[in-house]
C-alpha cells in the first residue's frame, strides 16, 4: 500500500481534535483544533508540523456545524500541501467512546457499524452521538476513504465476567445492557505495550498496573499484555477520584439525594460528573494548582489531595491482588506524566510489595517513557506518556494496510 497518511479525528458535541500522521516513520505532519462548534466565538486552531511555516495559525469566527469545522480543517490542511484529497491519506480514523460488547477490535465503518454505534447511546449519551457526527461528516467529505472506528472500551472487552459484571439481577443488568465497559483503553493499551517495551520484554511476558491520571482518570490491570479489570464501568464516574467526577461512592448516596435532598437524577448526575472529585473537594481541578496550595499550608487542598492518593493505594492493592504479580507499573497522562508528589506518595509505604520510587528519578521531567524506581526494587515503576493519537493512527493504518495486502492475495 502505497498511501501512508493516516488522518486521526476526535469529535466532541462541540470540538473536533484531529492530527495527521505519517505511519512511516510515526511522524506527526499536522494537528489541531476546532472549539465551540455553534458558538459566535469558534475557533480554529491549526499547526502545521512540517517544512519552514511551522507556525500555528488561528481563525476566530462562527463555526456553524461539524460539516463547517471539517471543511475549515480540509482546507487548512490543503493549504500546507496535505489536503484530504491526496493519494497519500490512507484513511481517517476517528475516536469512538463506546463500542459495548460489540466492538472487540478497530472496524471499518460501513452502515451496519454506524447503526450500532446509534444503538450504544443509551450508554454513551454524551459522546457517541457527536463521535457519529464526526464521523458521518468526514464520511460525506472522503466517501470513497476506509474510514475505521477505534473504541475505548474495546481494550477492556478481554475482561472475565467476575470483572465485567455487577452483582445485580441479571435479567434486569442484560435487558438494560448494564456492565463495566471501562474506557481509555487506547492509552492503557498503548501504555502497557511501551511499559513492555521500555522493560525490554515482550507485553506477553508481563503483567502490568496502568493508571491514566489525566482530568478523567482510571487504573487498569494488564495480564500479559490482555486487560483483566479496569476502574471505570457502565460509564466514566466510576472508580478513581478525578478532576471533577466523584469516582467510586455508595450508590445509596443517589437514592438519598433524591428523597432526602430532594434532587432530580439530572442534578446529582451533574452533582457527581461535574463538580465532584478534586473540584468538588477543594474548588480545584487543576493538580498544579493543589500542589501549590498544600505547599502554602491550605487543609482543604491537602485533603482532597490525601483522598485522591488513598484510592489511588486502594485500586494499586486491588490490581495487585487481581494479577497476583506485578512487573510494572505505568504512571501516564497528565498528572500521572507530571506530577511527581502523586507517583511518591501513590506507593509510599508499599516496600514490602517490591514498590519503591527513587526520589532523583521521579523528579526528573522529561517527554520520554522512563523508569523511577531503584534498582533493588523488584516491580519496576515507570512514566509512561501517553498518545492515544498515534495509537489510533497505528491500529487504523494496521487494519486498511491489513485489507490491502489481502486484496491483493
Ligand atoms: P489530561 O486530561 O491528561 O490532559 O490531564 C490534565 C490534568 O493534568 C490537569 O487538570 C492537571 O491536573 C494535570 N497536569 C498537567 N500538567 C501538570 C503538571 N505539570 N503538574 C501537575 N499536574 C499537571
Amino acid at each position: 500500500m502505497t498511501a501512508t497518511r493516516i488522518l486521526v479525528l476526535n469529535s466532541g458535541s462541540s470540538s473536533v481534535k484531529y492530527q495527521l500522521l505519517d505511519m512511516r516513520d510515526n511522524s506527526r505532519l499536522a494537528m489541531g483544533l476546532v472549539e465551540r462548534i455553534g458558538e459566535e466565538t469558534s475557533r480554529l486552531k491549526h499547526t502545521p508540523l512540517t517544512g519552514e511555516d511551522a507556525e500555528s495559525r488561528e481563525q476566530n469566527r462562527p463555526i456553524a456545524d461539524h460539516d463547517e469545522a471539517l471543511k475549515a480543517v480540509a482546507a487548512e490542511l490543503s493549504h500546507d500541501g496535505l489536503g484530504l484529497d491526496s493519494p497519500e491519506l490512507a484513511a481517517i480514523g476517528h475516536r469512538v467512546v463506546h463500542g459495548g460488547q460489540t466492538f472487540t477490535q478497530p472496524t471499518v465503518i460501513d452502515a451496519a457499524v454506524l447503526a450500532e454505534v446509534e444503538r450504544l447511546i443509551p450508554v454513551a449519551p454524551l459522546h457517541n452521538p457527536a463521535n457519529l457526527t464526526g464521523i458521518r461528516t468526514a464520511m460525506a467529505l472522503r466517501p470513497d476513504l476506509p474510514q475505521v472506528a477505534v473504541f475505548d472500551t474495546a481494550f477492556h472487552t478481554t475482561m472475565p465476567e467476575s470483572a465485567a459484571r455487577y452483582a445485580i439481577d441479571v435479567q434486569t443488568a442484560d435487558e438494560h445492557r448494564i456492565r463495566r465497559y471501562g474506557f481509555h483503553g487506547t492509552s492503557h493499551a498503548y501504555v502497557s505495550r511501551k511499559a513492555a517495551e521500555l522493560l525490554g520484554k515482550q507485553p506477553e511476558d508481563i503483567n502490568v498496573i496502568v493508571l491514566h491520571l489525566g482530568n478523567g482518570a482510571s487504573a487498569s490491570a494488564v495480564r500479559g499484555g490482555v486487560c483483566v479489570d479496569t476502574s471505570m464501568g457502565l460509564t466514566p464516574l466510576e472508580g478513581l477520584v478525578m478532576g471533577t467526577r466523584s469516582g467510586d461512592v455508595d450508590p445509596a448516596v443517589i437514592f438519598h439525594l433524591m428523597r432526602v435532598g430532594k434532587m432530580s437524577a439530572d442534578e446529582i448526575d451533574v452533582l457527581l460528573n461535574k463538580k465532584s472529585g478534586l473540584i468538588g473537594l477543594c474548588g480545584d481541578n487543576d493538580m498544579r494548582e493543589i500542589r501549590r496550595r498544600i505547599d502554602e499550608g491550605d487543609q482543604e487542598a491537602r485533603l482532597a489531595f490525601d483522598i485522591y492518593i488513598h484510592r489511588l493505594k486502594k485500586y494499586i492493592g486491588s490490581y495487585y491482588a487481581v494479577l497476583g504479580r506485578v512487573d510494572a507499573i505505568a504512571f501516564t497522562a497528565g498528572v500521572g506524566e507530571n506530577a511527581a508528589p502523586v507517583r511518591e506518595a501513590a506507593v509510599a509505604g508499599l516496600e514490602e510489595l517490591g514498590l519503591a520510587v527513587d526520589s532523583e528519578l521521579n523528579a526528573v521531567r522529561s517527554d520520554e517513557p522512563r523508569v523511577i524506581s531503584p534498582e533493588y526494587a523488584r516491580v519496576a515503576v515507570a512514566v509512561v506518556p501517553t498518545d492515544e493519537e498515534l495509537e489510533i493512527a497505528r491500529q487504523t493504518y494496521a487494519l486498511v494496510a491489513n485489507q490491502a495486502a489481502e486484496r491483493n492475495d
